[in-house]
């Protein structure tokens, strides 16, 4: 993987460096980047009308999209329509999202993220402000997704601090928890955000009142949901059955790795 950005250094009729800079990194995405599922090395462009989708895998089917930035990836990420995004979770049609930081005087890759699509949940994707009447889509409703609420697991390195990862290994972390896949989006949604707490707790070992003391959050995430306590112990045997936690007895659990 040649993590340098001249090779697909374009001239552009556009303006803003930011737009730019798009342009750059989606060529560099479609000459270098594989398919983190089946690993196919080739991965096509989509078709540009497209709302959400901008690359697409033609052996597995996976779609793909990138956003690049020249800051560090942390926190929340802006990204397109509300609304679109939030039906293709609920049809689990999202795709895989990949965050690039790049940097702007080198023009070389410095860190890529891949979140997978059955970690786009809608407890990660926050509404924005309407546009102002002033702007030209007034009304307009964006999103940002809140990458730092995704669970390590859901992270998943592809180039880190200017080094790229070997793919096996990027595979084998993305199928890791491929069986979400099968799962609709408000399952998903409850493993995810357990996860997400368990890892806070940032602990070998915790205990079952531990994971209740986050049941207030937990319900804000799922108001649909009555039942907190019973999901969180049903998420915590999930959790045990993919061997991220053993139950030590006695409402105790640890980290297997
Ligand atoms: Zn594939």
């Amino acid at each position: 993987m040649d993590l340098d950005l001249h090779d697909t250094w374009v001239l552009t009729n556009y303006k803003s460096p930011s737009q730019q800079a798009r342009l750059i990194t989606e060529r560099w995405f479609a000459s270098q980047m594989y398919c983190p599922n089946c690993l196919n090395l080739h991965i096509t462009p989509a078709e540009t009308n497209a709302k959400v989708i901008d690359f697409l895998c033609k052996n597995c089917a996976h779609e793909f999209q990138l956003k690049s930035k020249k800051s560090k990836i942390s926190g929340k990420i802006t990204d397109g329509a509300y609304r679109p995004m939030i039906e293709r979770i609920e049809a689990n049609t999202a795709p895989d999202f990949f965050f690039m930081e790049y940097l702007p005087e080198e023009w070389m890759v410095k860190n890529l993220f891949l979140i997978p699509r059955f970690f786009m949940n809608k407890t990660i994707i926050e509404k924005r402000r309407p546009l102002s009447s002033t702007a030209e889509r007034r009304g307009w409703i964006g999103c940002n997704i809140l990458f730092s609420k995704v669970p390590e697991e859901g992270r998943i390195a592809v180039i880190k601090d200017e080094t790229a990862i070997r793919k096996e290994d990027v595979q084998k972390k993305y199928r890791a928890l491929a069986f979400l896949d099968s799962k609709n989006y408000a399952q998903r949604g409850w493993f995810a955000d357990v996860l997400y707490f368990v890892r806070k707790l940032d602990s070998k070992s915790f205990s079952l009142s531990d994971m209740y003391g986050f049941a207030d959050e937990l319900e804000k995430l799922h108001p649909e949901n009555k039942h907190i306590h019973e999901k969180i112990r049903q998420q915590l045997q999930i959790l045990r059955d993919r061997r991220i936690l053993h139950f030590d007895g006695n409402g105790r659990y640890s980290i297997v790795k």
